[in-house]
C-alpha cells in the first residue's frame, strides 16, 4: 500500500470558530474512507481543505507526495488529479450534459472536442447515461444530475475522489443508483473519501470509517467494528439516532 493524502494536525478556524481540531488523516492508495458524523462537525470543511477549496488554518497536508499546504505548491496541478462530488452537483445549467464533462479535458489538458466526446460517451456508460448526452441539465432528474457530475469529475482522470454528501439532496428513489456508480468505482480501485449518511453504503464498501464530531477524529475503524462494536459514547449516541 501506497500513502496517497497525509493529513497531520490540520486546524481551520473561521473567525473564533474553530472548526478543524488537529485532525490527522492518511488515505491510502485505492482505499474507500467513508466519513460519518453530526451536522456541523467540520466534514465538509475537511474535504475542502483537500483540494483547497479551503485554506487549513495551521497543519499539513501531502497529497501524492506534494506539500499542499506549501504556498509555492503547484495546486492547480494536485487539483486536476483530485475529483470532488458535491451534495448540490454544481453543474453548469446552460450546457448540455456532454459539454459540462468535455469542458475541463479540453480546457485544462488540451483534449480535442473528439477526444474529449469519445471520452464522454465511455464515462456516461460508466454511469448508465449515454443516451443523455445531448440532454440540457435541466431535463434531468437530480440523480440523474448527480451522475452526470461524478462522470464530469471522472473526465480529467483523478486518482481520488472526494464525495461530500452526494446523495442528500436526492429523493429516496434516486440515491440507489447513485450509490451504485459509486460501489462500481470502489471496485475498480478508485480512492475515494466519502462523506456520507448512508450507513448501508459504509457497511458495504468502506474499508475504514471514520466519525468526526465537534472538529476532531473521535474514532475510526472497520465498518463492523464502527457498527458492531462502537466505543466512543458520542458514536454510540449518533448511531443510535442515525441506526
Ligand atoms: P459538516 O459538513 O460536518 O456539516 P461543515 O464543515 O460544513 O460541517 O461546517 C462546520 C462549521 O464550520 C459550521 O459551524 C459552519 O458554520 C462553519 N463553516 C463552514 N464553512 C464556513 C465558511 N465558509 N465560513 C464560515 N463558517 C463556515
Ligand atoms: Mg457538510
Amino acid at each position: 500500500m501506497s500513502l496517497k493524502v497525509q493529513v497531520t494536525d490540520l486546524n481551520k478556524s473561521f473567525g473564533s470558530n474553530h472548526v478543524l481540531k488537529g485532525i490527522d488523516l492518511d488515505v491510502q492508495n485505492n482505499e474507500v474512507v467513508v466519513i460519518i458524523g453530526p451536522s456541523g462537525s467540520g466534514k465538509s470543511t475537511l474535504l475542502r481543505c483537500l483540494n483547497r477549496l479551503e485554506t487549513p488554518t495551521s497543519g499539513k497536508i501531502v497529497i501524492d507526495n506534494v506539500d499542499i499546504s506549501d504556498p509555492k505548491a503547484d495546486i492547480n496541478r494536485v487539483r486536476q488529479n483530485i475529483g470532488m462530488v458535491f451534495q448540490h452537483f454544481n453543474l453548469f445549467n446552460n450546457m448540455t450534459v456532454a459539454e459540462n464533462i468535455m469542458l475541463a479535458p479540453m480546457e485544462l489538458k488540451g483534449e480535442t472536442e473528439s477526444q474529449a466526446a469519445d471520452q464522454a460517451h465511455k464515462l456516461l456508460q460508466q454511469v448508465g447515461l449515454d443516451e443523455k448526452f445531448d440532454a440540457k441539465i435541466q431535463s434531468l432528474s437530480g440523480g440523474q444530475q448527480q451522475r452526470v457530475a461524478i462522470a464530469r469529475a471522472l473526465a480529467m482522470n483523478p486518482d481520488i475522489m472526494l464525495f461530500d454528501e452526494p446523495t442528500s439532496a436526492l429523493d429516496p428513489e434516486m440515491v440507489g443508483d447513485v450509490l451504485e456508480v459509486m460501489k462500481d468505482l470502489a471496485k475498480q480501485g478508485m480512492t475515494m473519501v466519502v462523506v456520507t449518511h448512508e450507513m448501508g453504503f459504509a457497511k458495504e464498501v468502506a474499508d475504514r470509517v471514520i466519525f468526526a464530531d465537534e472538529g476532531k477524529i473521535l474514532e475510526q475503524g472497520k465498518p463492523n467494528e464502527i457498527f458492531g462494536n462502537p466505543q466512543n459514547p458520542r458514536l454510540k449516541d449518533f448511531l443510535n439516532k442515525v441506526l
